[in-house]
């Protein structure tokens, strides 16, 4: 059979549901929340992702009051990094577009985990922390849904981390790409969507 780009139909994404998970062994990661993707004078403005910070600042509190851990990663580039031949400069180590947006800022007691790649757990301490701290599901939100997003929510369901979505949490350039990220977490690597208001951390 012959594939054809042409005639490809969509598949259907599953809907949102609710879920419970255990406080004490789930995190939060909130990816690439930073000026430079999340603010209008940011290099790489992603404008679906104002509408997310919102119901991110929700779940962030949910998730404090929970005592679920909290971990945000920081894309983080040097000078000629070789990704800037694809995107163009961005989240440039020390300015204030690499810096995480303010209405979300982390507390102390939080990990953020700085990185070179779309991946949150290449070449990072993510993994390691995560297993120190018994985590076994982690609710993943952020930008952008069909790079950073996908490859940290593709690269838990291979370290066979439980993966939760909440959409309303998720954002991407276009809504094709948002698409092509929910069919991949959800099909692929099997994360459930969910939405920050049906997310429940119990005892
Ligand atoms: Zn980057």
């Amino acid at each position: 059979m012959v594939c054809s780009v042409e005639t490809v139909s969509e598949p259907e994404i599953p809907k949102p549901v609710p879920v419970a998970i255990e406080s004490s062994t789930s995190a939060l990661l909130i990816v690439d929340m930073q000026n430079d993707f999340c603010d209008p004078k940011g290099k790489l403005f992603v404008p679906a992702s104002v509408s997310t910070v919102q119901p991110l600042k929700n779940l962030l509190s949910k998730a404090r009051k929970a005592g679920v851990r909290v971990f945000y990663t920081q894309d983080w580039h040097g000078p000629n990094d070789p990704e800037f031949a694809i995107w163009g400069e961005h989240a440039l180590a020390g300015t204030w577009g690499a810096e995480i947006l303010d209405q979300l800022k982390p507390e102390p007691e939080d990990v953020v985990v700085k990185k070179l790649r779309y991946d949150g757990f290449y070449g990072t301490s993510l993994d390691h922390l995560l297993r120190l701290y018994g985590v076994k599901n982690i609710v993943i939100t952020g930008t952008v849904a069909n790079i950073c997003v996908l490859h940290t929510a593709g690269s838990a369901a291979l370290r066979w981390y439980n993966v939760y979505l909440p959409v309303d949490c998720v954002s991407a350039l276009t809504d094709f790409d948002m698409k092509i990220a929910l069919r991949q977490i959800s099909f692929l690597y099997r994360g459930i969507l969910t939405t920050s208001d049906i997310i429940d951390f119990r005892p």
